[in-house]
């Protein structure tokens, strides 16, 4: 429903303009060089038909007259070399200009994947604005052609209104009923175009969203790391079905562009032939009756030509800028996507820090669902809080909170007595270093995945491995920290196991050294025992900074200052692991005498 509001409001709505103020000086900006090449193309283009225009009546009269062979050489040669060279020219600006074409894609794909970094997370997780990325990487790159795309139409247009201008005058002095047949019937067409090139506009936007799910499946079924979860859920026949429906899909999207196209792609060619038959009727009747000689009549019928050309040349590139810029404007939305995160420009103060949940209830972007409520907390520097409770009780949700990944909806966070809204947002981050559930580490080298930012030294990294019981693994790979991890760019590149990627992850977070460490159920697919180990092992890493475990078990319980174990979205009990395990009828009692096995 708000999708297609959103499509309609950008349909009523110019795009040519605010496309164009967008781009153009972003790109001239960025190559002025190419502007000065397209106007010097425009130039070329425009005078390549006046060499047949202006000379080829010379040459007419010549062989019909004085016949002087010196003459027609000269007369044919200024034609053929005339118009051979300015089309090398052309050939080789256009050349050139497509060299270009590759820059500025290039450019404009960073800064769309910059701007998507950027976008409010919770956005990433909002369907709308998946979307919208994927119309604007679409809409910048293929159906808009680009800058070079939209440029190319400038300059058509640039170019056609000089030869209209030029070869109206030549008209107008011999046979000015030329101009009215041509002018009218090239009019017919462009209504024609018109139609069609709405129909193609409306059938993209609608495409987009069958495009999203045709790349996510080509992606998933092509990424070996899902091979295993295909194979032994005999996903194959599921995925290739979903993979059809969507080819299924798409076809019958272009199937119906172009039904729904073909009457006026058909239409045009009627215009064009009534055109040749009236200009040939009426300078027919012109040279019969002596009005003009021959060379002028051939003039005429080059001039009608070149005129027609143009002016439709002029109204499909109009009508073109208006189709690319509607395409390219998805891109101008994206980048222009609000913001809603508010971002203050307090400093974080150096030293320790008090984090303090106030009254903190939170329901996800358009769910309604308060999946937190009432949240009350405070976490000292140092502190090692445990937040445990069942799968869906809203600890994840907690977390984000805490990092800002989403503003909560009622009450407020606050970093030493400061709503954390107030801070500048990145060195807000700089506090945490969380390793989600969903961890994700790139396809990158492993000094990469734990150095993100690419400023530390060989040996840090190695250190850092080395802290989470890596260094040795890292060792045996071939090249070492420079290994590249999973296969997608590099055949040799090491699969690392589960668990390996977990330690790979812990190092990194451990590598940002953040006075605010978080592992949120990082170990989940480990056994409670190994999980145990692991957080125990991270607990004695973490030294002085405060560490908040996530897990649906009770493995950090033990060595944890404090545990929250939440339930419903709420805090239900808060306190040490002694005066909670013996609290009479508590929730966490009765879970650490079922789990007691793995603990004691
Ligand atoms: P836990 O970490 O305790 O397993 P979560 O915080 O992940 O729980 O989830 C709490 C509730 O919020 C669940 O009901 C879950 O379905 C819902 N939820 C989680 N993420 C989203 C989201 N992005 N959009 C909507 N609902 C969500």
């Amino acid at each position: 429903m708000k999708r297609s509001e959103g499509n309609n409001s950008s349909k009523k709505k110019n795009c040519v303009m605010p496309t164009l103020k967008y781009f153009f000086p972003i790109a001239w900006k960025f190559r002025k060089s190419y502007f000065f090449l397209a106007a010097f193309n425009v130039i070329i283009d425009a005078v390549t038909p006046f060499v047949n225009i202006l000379v080829l009546p010379y040459l007419i009269n010549e062989l019909l007259g004085d016949k002087s062979l010196a003459r027609l050489l000269t007369y044919a040669a200024i034609i053929v070399f005339g118009q051979g060279i300015l089309s090398l020219i052309k050939d080789i600006l256009l050349n050139v200009l497509e060299k270009y074409d590759e820059r500025f894609k290039d450019y404009f794909t960073e800064e769309l994947g910059k701007k998507s970094m950027s976008l409010d997370f919770q956005l990433t997780e909002d369907k709308e604005a998946l979307d919208q990325i994927e119309r604007a990487r679409q809409g910048m790159e293929w159906y808009s052609g680009g800058i070079h795309g939209i440029t190319q139409q400038v300059m058509a247009i640039a170019s056609a209104v000089i030869q209209i201008a030029g070869v109206a005058v030549i008209v107008i002095l011999n046979a000015p009923l030329v101009l009215l047949i041509t002018a009218v019937l090239t009019a017919i067409n462009a209504v024609l175009n018109s139609k069609r090139n709405k129909i193609e506009v409306e059938i993209f936007k609608d495409d987009s969203k069958w495009n999203r799910a045709f790349g996510y499946f080509s992606w998933e079924m092509s990424d070996f790391r899902n091979g295993k979860d295909i194979r032994l859920y005999n996903a194959k026949d599921m995925m290739l079905g979903k993979w059809e429906e969507y080819i299924q899909r798409s076809v019958e999207t272009k199937k119906e562009e172009q039904r729904r196209t073909m009457p006026y792609s058909l239409g045009a060619v009627i215009p064009t032939a009534a055109k040749d038959i009236a200009c040939y009727l009426y300078l027919g009747v012109l040279a019969i009756t002596g009005k003009i000689t021959i060379g002028v009549f051939s003039q005429m019928l080059t001039s009608g030509g070149t005129f027609y050309t143009a002016v439709n040349s002029l109204l499909t590139a109009a009508q073109e800028i208006v189709k690319r810029t509607n395409y390219a404007y998805e891109y101008v939305k994206l980048m222009e996507y609000p913001v809603s995160l508010k971002k203050g420009d307090k400093h974080v103060k150096a030293g320790k820090h008090t984090i303090e949940f106030r009254h903190v209830s939170f329901a996800y972007p358009k769910t309604g669902v308060q999946v937190l409520r009432d949240i009350n907390l405070t976490l000292n520097q140092g502190e090692h809080l445990s937040v445990v409770g069942l799968n869906g009780a809203g600890k994840t949700t907690f977390v984000k909170l805490m990092c800002r990944l989403y503003d909560p909806t009622e009450g407020e966070i606050l970093l030493d007595g400061v709503n954390i809204k107030d801070y500048d947002y990145e060195e807000y981050m700089s506090v945490f270093a969380p390793v989600f559930q969903d961890f994700r580490l790139f396809s990158f080298s492993v000094r990469d995945n734990v150095d993100l930012n690419g400023t530390a030294s060989d040996g840090e990294v190695i250190a850092a491995l080395e802290r989470v019981g890596m260094g040795d693994r890292v060792k045996t790979m071939d090249e070492g920290i420079n290994t590249l991890l999973f296969r997608d760019f590099d055949k040799d590149g090491v699969e690392p196991s589960g668990g390996e990627q977990q330690k790979i992850a812990i190092a990194r977070a451990l590598f940002k050294d953040s006075p605010t460490v978080i592992l949120d159920e990082p170990t989940a697919a480990l056994d409670p025992i190994a999980e145990y180990d692991i957080y125990r092992q991270f607990d004695k890493l973490v030294g002085g900074k405060t560490a908040i475990y996530i897990s649906h078990r009770l493995s950090s319980c033990r060595f944890c200052d404090h545990i929250a174990v939440f339930s419903e979205g709420s805090v239900k009990e808060y306190g040490t692991h002694e005066s909670l395990v013996n609290m009479e009828g508590g929730l966490y009692a009765a879970m650490f005498a079922a789990q007691a096995e793995y603990y004691n």
